[in-house]
This record gives structure tokens, sequence and C-alpha cells, in this order.
């Protein structure tokens, strides 16, 4: 560490002690990004890292609401508005009990060095509340999302902070935040992504984020002239992106042997195929249900209660539940199983003990703000077909996602190239280069748009 990255970093320590997964993401970025900063002295002379990580701007706001027996609720509802410097704040909301101020801060500023990558106009921002949408009726939800959104519709707007979905908010939830905005400001703009196809929404859209993350994959591999066809591969999680990521892979010709939820994990040695993957849509878009109903279901696969899927020898794992869901032992196991990519598609789901052994064992790692970036960039792709009040068809965008995705990781590949000296003829740091193709373009634009 140099002594300008060693200051910033034990300022930003000292400040926001209490949010450790702000200041894992802060470090992660800080100790790759050494290089450009070392040769570029103009982002020290005007203070780039300490504004960076800084957000613009932090909402926090109460969220009552009443169940259906009539009993009253309180939340807390947040807007992280972080960086502007390239666009409108742009990222998700999440809606989960573990949500609290520095979970967001440091899945906004992943976000905006991933919008930074998508090359489209998007600022980063991230959201949501402490509300668990589990187990609450559909009423319910709607109460709690026109409730959430009565207030954060004041601070947000089609150019100037766009929210999507994330972590329990998905289609239905969105729904009902762009009615309740709708109804207060009475205007039909783009001012959610996500939303349904027939009234604003893109095509490609729900599967962007897990198809994103194949492509992503598909690249990398393609640097030792290989492919997914025929690789074992273990999925986490079984919302959106695992759901969609399982589809792209079995398009591709891998065999997908896990998914998971919070409860644990379940594990099919032959393979969940698009029947199989059909039935788990069903079970958790329209039933609600858990995971371990595969179990019953399917002969032939077992359900690991309170387990994650990092154990079950793999070719490529694809984590897609949460945040440090892949601990420094969880990657050793993977690698001494043979494992040789890891693709992220949920957001720093490797802690950075994990990245150290995927890193010293020269394996294909995709960190999440370029593997994961593709939901963003269809987001955008939906903003820009709001302007226009145009849609364009599915193949259309899954091609345009397909060349975004190729576009980030050779942005990637090259700033690793160009900066990280671990680089070899076989091995490429895509950490280091993520992050600092991400972080130039929107230091640079913070640059020109003086002290703000
Ligand atoms: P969903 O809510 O659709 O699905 C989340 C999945 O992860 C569920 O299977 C859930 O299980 C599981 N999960 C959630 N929390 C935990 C936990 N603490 N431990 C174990 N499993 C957990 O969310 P998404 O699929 O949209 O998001 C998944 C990840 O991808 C997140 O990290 C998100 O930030 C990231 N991401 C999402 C994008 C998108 O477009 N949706 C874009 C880029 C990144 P359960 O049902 O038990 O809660």
């Amino acid at each position: 560490m140099t002594e300008y990255t060693t200051r910033v970093l034990d300022a930003v320590r000292s400040k926001n002690a209490h949010e450790p997964e702000f200041l894992q993401a802060v470090q992660e970025v800080i100790s790759t990004i050494e290089p450009v900063l070392s040769a570029e002295k103009k982002y020290e002379e005007n203070c780039i890292l300490e504004r960076i990580t800084e957000p613009e701007r932090t909402i926090i706001f109460r969220v009552p609401w009443t169940d259906d027996t009539g009993r009253i609720h309180i939340n807390r509802g947040f807007r992280v508005e972080f960086n502007s410097a390239i666009g409108p704040y742009k990222g998700g909301l999440r809606f989960h009990p573990s949500v609290n101020l520095g979970i967001l801060k440091f899945l906004g500023f992943e976000q905006v060095f991933k919008n930074s990558l998508t090359t489209l106009a998007m600022g980063g921002g991230k959201g949501g509340s402490d509300f668990d949408p589990k187990g609450k009726s559909d009423a319910e939800v709607m109460r709690f999302c026109q409730s959430f959104m009565t207030e954060l519709q004041r601070h947000i707007g089609a150019d100037t902070d766009v929210p999507a979905g994330d972590i329990g908010v998905g289609g239905r939830e969105i729904g009902y935040l762009f009615g309740q905005y709708k109804r207060l400001r009475n205007e039909f703009t783009g001012v959610l992504t996500g939303k349904a196809l027939n009234w604003g929404g893109s095509l490609i859209r729900p599967e962007a984020t897990g198809y994103g993350c194949v492509y992503f994959a598909q690249n990398m591999l393609a640097t030792r002239n290989d492919d997914v066809s025929g690789k074992v591969c273990t999925v986490s999680g079984s919302g959106n992106v695992a759901q969609y990521l399982v589809e792209k892979l079995n398009e591709l010709g891998a065999k997908v042997v896990t998914m998971s939820d919070s409860n644990g994990t379940i594990y099919d040695p032959a393979g969940i195929d698009a029947e199989k993957l059909a039935w788990v849509m069903e079970l958790k878009n329209v039933r609600r249900g858990r995971i371990k109903e595969y179990a019953a279901k399917f002969s032939g696969s077992k359900y690991m209660e309170g387990q994650r899927p990092w154990s079950i020898p793999c070719d490529c794992a694809f984590p897609c539940a949460t945040q440090n869901e892949i601990n420094g032992a969880d990657a050793a196991t993977l690698v001494k199983n043979g494992c040789k990519l890891v693709a992220e598609g949920a957001n720093m789901p490797t802690d950075l003990d994990g990245i150290n052994v995927y890193l010293d064992s020269k394996i294909l790692y995709g960190p999440a703000k370029a593997a994961n970036a593709g939901g963003v960039a269809v987001s955008g792709l939906e903003m820009a077909q709001n302007s226009q009040r145009l849609n364009w068809t599915r193949e259309q965008v899954d091609a345009k996602l397909f060349d975004i995705m190729k576009n980030i990781h050779q942005n990637a590949y090259e700033h690793a190239r160009e900066y990280s000296k671990d680089c070899t003829a076989e091995f490429t740091n895509y950490v280091a280069g993520a992050n600092i193709a991400g972080f130039v373009k929107v230091a640079d634009a913070m640059i020109d748009q003086g002290l703000v």
C-alpha cells in the first residue's frame, strides 16, 4: 500500500467502523487500483479516493404499514445515492431483514464501478429496507411497497435516480412501487427498471444478470481455448439470478448439479435440466416454496440442510445468492476439488480471503462487478427504450447484452494487462482489471466536473 491509499483507507475505516461489508468493498477496490493512482497523480491531487468513498447523498426514512390483521409495523427505508458523475444514480432495491446502511453502502459503492464498466451512462446507487417479504400476503407486500414509495418518490426520477430490483424485490414489488409512484406524481416515466413487458419493461431484463454472467464466463474460458459445454457446474441461490443462469448453462450444454436457498442446498448429480428448472421456477416464483422440496420431487437428488454448495466437486462455480457466501476455506475446497472457474452472479459473494485463494491458484475468476453487470446493463437498455417510447425485440436486446459482456470482459482484460503485475500469458487478474477500468472513467468525469 502507498502512503495515499493507506491514509484514505484508515480514514474510511475510522469513519465507517460499524460497516464491515462497506469496508471490505472499499479495501478490495483501493488495494487493486494502486498502479493507476501511482501512474496518474491527478487522482490524488483531486482527492478522488476520499470523494469516491463518500456517498453523495444518503436518505433514511420510516416506512409504516399495516398487516392483514390491522397491526402496525415500522420498517426502515434507505436510498444511498452514491455517485452521479457519469449518469443518474442507478441500482437496485433490496428487501431483506439483514439490510442496513453498511450493506447498502457496499452495494452502492460496487454499483458505481459496475455501471461504469457497462459503458452506459449510469451513476451508482442502492436502496432497500429491512422488510422481509417472505411469508407476507400480496396485500401486505403491496401496502409496504406503497408506503415505501410514498417517501422514496420525492428523491428519485427518470433523470435523477432509477431504482430496480434486487434480493426480495422482483416483478411483483416493482409493479406495486411503480403504481404508487405514478399515482403520486401523475406521470408515467421510466423511473424504475425491471417493469413488466406490457407497461414499459424490456425483454431479457429478468434473464440479463444470469445470462450475462454465463456470457462473461464464456469469454474468460475462451482465453484458455475452452467453453462451458460439458462442464459440471455448482450454483448457489434459486432466485432471479440463479434461475436464468442455470437456464443459459443448460442451453450451452453444461450440467448444473446444485441450487440453494438460505436454508440449504439441493444436489442432483444427474443435473438440473430444463424440465426440472421449470419446476424450480414455479416453486420459487409462483408457490414461493423452499428449495428442499426439490429432493422430495426428483429421485437421485438430495437436500443438504444448512449447507452451501461449495463442497460438491465441480469444474465451474457460480455463486448467485448473497454477499460473503464463500470464505477462504470454501474457496480452497473448490480449488482442491478441481474448480477451474468462478463467476459471480451475486454481489461480493467471496470474502477477501477467498479472493486471494482464487488469485493465488490462478483459476479464472470473474468478480461480481464485471460478471454480473448484465442486469444493470439491460436496465440501462430499458431506460433507453422508455426514453424513445420503443420496444426492442428479444433478439436485439440479447445481442446487445452479449456485446456488452464481451466489451466488459475485454476492458477488464486489457486494463489488467496494462496495470497488474501478476498477469501472465495464461492468467489475467480480472479483479484489478475491472476495478481499474471502472474507476478511471468515473474519476476522470469527477475531475472534469469540478469539486461537487
Ligand atoms: P432473489 O431474491 O431473487 O434470490 C436470492 C436467492 O439467494 C434466494 O434463493 C435466497 O434464498 C438466497 N439468499 C438470499 N439471502 C441469502 C443468505 N443470507 N444466505 C443464503 N442464501 C440467501 O435475488 P436475486 O437473484 O435478484 O439476487 C441474488 C444476488 O445477485 C444478490 O447478491 C444480488 O445483489 C445480486 N444481483 C442481482 C441482480 C438482479 O438483476 N436481480 C443484478 C446484479 C446482482 P431465500 O429464498 O431463502 O431467501
